[in-house]
C-alpha cells in the first residue's frame, strides 16, 4: 500500500454532512488516502443544528429515524442507551447537543477502526477561496493555502438572508439579530424587552424555546406571511406509498392527488401525517420531473404548506407554543414587515396585515427567524462569492442551492461537471427538493464517499 502516492481529498465543513463523508472514506478507503476536514468551528460534527447549548432545543425527527447510517437504523439509539439514556426509545425527540456528541463519537470509532493507510487531518480554519488546476488549492482566512486532489464542499447552512424593505439601514443596527446562532444576544436581552420575530417556523420555535427557558416576560410578537406555525408530530403508522414519479406532473394534479388521499385516509381514520410522510420517498424523484415552471409554482403557492405539514415539531415544543399564546405572550400575525423607524429606546416596525390595515409594533429587538439562506446569488460568505465569480459553481435554476451532477459534483458556468468538486446536503436543495435531513444525507454522505473512493 504505501508504495503508492495518496489521495488527498478535502472536506470543507464537518458538520454532519462532511463528517459523515469523512467518517464512509474512513471506513471503506482500499488504497492510501489523506482526509483533510476543514472547519471553521472549534468542535467538529455540529454544524448549525447541533452546536446549540440549549437543552429545550430538540431534534424535529424521533430518534429512530436519527442513525448516521442508513443500514444500521438503530445506531443512534444503541449509542443513547451505551450514553446511560436508558429512558430514551425511538419515539423521543432528544436535544440536539446530544446529537452533536454523537456524530462526533462516531467520527472517533470510524478515527480507530480505519485501516492504516488512511489518515484524516483536521484544520480549523475558514476557507476564502479556492482554485483549480491539477490539484485543488484551498485557501483559508488566516493565509494557509491546503492542497488535495478532490474536495467536498459541504458547506451547510448560511446565515438568514434579510426580508425586503424599503430602507434598508435597520438591518446595521444592534437592534437586530440577522442570524439566530450567532452567540451571546439571547443572554443580554433585558427580561421584559418586547421582540418581534420575523418568520414562524423552526426557526422562529427554537427562538420561542430559548426565551422561554430563560424565563423571559416581554411580549414575544411573530410576524409571517401566513401566520402558519408547524404541525405536531403524532405517533402513527406507516402509510403506503401512493404518488410515484411517473404520477401527474404538474404541481396542481399533485396537490390535488396527495388531498384525496388525505380525505381517504381520513375516511378510515387515519391521520394525514404519514400519508404526508409516505411522499419522502418519492419526493426527489417526484421534484425532479417537474418543469422549471412548476418547480416555481410550487415554490410561489405550495411551499409554505409543504413546510409546516412536513417540518413538524415535537409535542413539548408545540405545547410551549400554546401556553405563550393563549396567555397573550406570545401575539403572531400573517402580514409582511413595510418599515422600521428605530430610536433611542426601540424600534417601530410598520407591518400589513393580510386582509387588513397597517399596525405598528413597539419592540426592543428584531429577530430574523426566516431559516438558512439558500439562494446562493444572495449568500454574502467570501468563499461562495468566489467560486461563483470564478465560474466554479452556478446557482441551480431556481435560485436554491447549487447545479450539482447525479454523482455530486458540481456544474461550472460554462455547464461542465466538475472531476474535483463535489457537494452535498442543504447546497443540492434545488436539484433534489428533499435533500437537508439526516435521512437523506446520511445516505447522499455514503454514496459521495463511493464517489470519491472510485
Ligand atoms: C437549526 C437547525 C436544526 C435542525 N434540526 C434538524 C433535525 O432535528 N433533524 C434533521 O434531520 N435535520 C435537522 N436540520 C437539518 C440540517 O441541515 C441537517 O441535519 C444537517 O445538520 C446539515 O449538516 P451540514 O453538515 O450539511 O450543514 P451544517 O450543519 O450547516 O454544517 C456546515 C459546516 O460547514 C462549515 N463551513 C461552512 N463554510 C465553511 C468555510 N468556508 N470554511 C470552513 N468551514 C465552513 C460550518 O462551520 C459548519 O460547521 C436542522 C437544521 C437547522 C439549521
Amino acid at each position: 500500500m504505501s508504495n503508492h502516492k495518496s489521495l488527498v481529498i478535502a472536506v470543507i465543513g464537518g458538520g454532519f454532512s462532511g463528517v459523515m463523508v469523512a467518517v464512509h472514506l474512513l471506513l471503506n478507503a482500499t488504497r492510501p488516502l489523506v482526509i483533510k476536514l476543514i472547519d471553521s468551528q472549534e468542535v467538529i460534527g455540529q454544524g448549525v443544528a447541533y452546536g446549540t447549548d440549549k437543552k429545550c432545543h430538540l431534534l424535529n425527527v424521533p430518534a429512530s429515524n436519527m442513525s448516521a447510517f442508513a443500514d444500521n437504523s438503530e445506531h443512534f439509539l444503541h449509542w443513547l442507551h451505551n450514553q446511560g439514556f436508558s429512558e430514551i426509545d425511538a419515539t423521543t425527540f432528544v436535544p440536539r447537543q446530544i446529537y452533536g456528541q454523537y456524530i462526533q463519537a462516531v467520527l472517533n470509532e470510524a478515527l480507530l477502526n480505519a485501516p492504516a493507510w488512511v489518515k484524516l487531518e483536521r484544520y480549523r480554519a475558514e476557507v476564502i477561496s479556492l482554485n483549480v488546476g491539477n490539484n485543488v488549492n484551498i485557501s483559508t482566512k488566516s493565509g494557509e493555502i491546503i492542497e488535495c486532489d478532490r474536495a467536498v464542499l459541504a458547506l451547510g447552512n448560511f446565515k438568514s438572508g434579510n426580508p425586503p424593505v424599503n430602507d434598508s439601514t435597520f438591518y446595521e443596527s444592534k437592534r437586530y439579530v440577522q442570524w439566530v446562532w450567532s452567540k451571546n444576544w439571547l443572554e443580554k436581552l433585558p427580561v421584559d424587552e418586547s421582540v418581534l420575530l420575523i418568520g414562524s417556523g423552526l426557526t422562529g420555535l427554537d427562538v420561542v424555546l430559548s426565551l422561554h427557558q430563560q424565563g423571559h416576560k416581554g411580549k414575544i410578537h411573530i410576524v409571517s406571511r401566513r401566520g402558519l406555525q408547524p404541525q405536531v408530530h403524532k405517533a402513527t403508522s406507516p402509510y403506503h406509498s401512493f404518488l410515484k414519479a411517473e404520477s401527474p406532473q404538474t404541481i396542481r394534479a399533485l396537490v390535488r392527488d396527495v388531498r384525496t388521499e388525505v380525505k381517504l385516509a381520513a375516511s378510515r381514520s387515519i391521520d394525514w401525517r404519514p400519508v404526508i410522510d409516505a411522499l419522502r420517498s418519492e419526493t426527489q424523484a417526484l421534484w425532479q420531473n417537474l418543469s422549471l415552471k412548476e418547480k416555481r409554482r410550487f415554490l410561489r403557492h405550495v411551499r409554505i404548506y409543504w413546510d409546516v405539514h412536513r417540518h413538524r415539531v415535537a409535542p413539548t415544543v408545540a405545547q410551549v407554543l400554546t401556553e405563550l399564546t393563549q396567555n397573550r405572550q406570545i401575539i403572531s400575525y400573517a402580514a409582511r414587515i413595510q418599515a422600521y423607524q428605530e430610536d433611542a429606546d426601540g424600534v417601530n416596525v410598520v407591518i400589513r396585515k393580510r386582509g387588513s390595515g397597517e399596525e405598528t409594533l413597539r419592540v426592543g429587538l428584531v429577530v430574523n427567524c426566516t431559516g438558512p439562506q439558500s439562494n446562493y446569488r444572495r449568500i454574502e460568505h467570501p468563499l461562495v462569492q468566489q467560486l461563483l465569480e470564478s465560474g466554479l459553481i452556478r446557482p441551480h435554476e431556481v435560485n436554491l442551492g447549487l447545479d450539482v451532477a447525479a454523482n455530486g459534483a458540481v456544474i461550472d458556468a460554462a455547464g461542465n461537471i466538475s472531476e474535483q468538486l463535489y457537494t452535498l446536503g442543504p447546497p443540492e436543495i434545488g436539484q433534489k427538493w428533499e435533500t437537508i435531513a439526516v435521512p437523506e444525507l446520511r445516505k447522499q454522505a455514503q454514496e459521495l464517499a463511493e464517489e470519491l473512493l472510485k
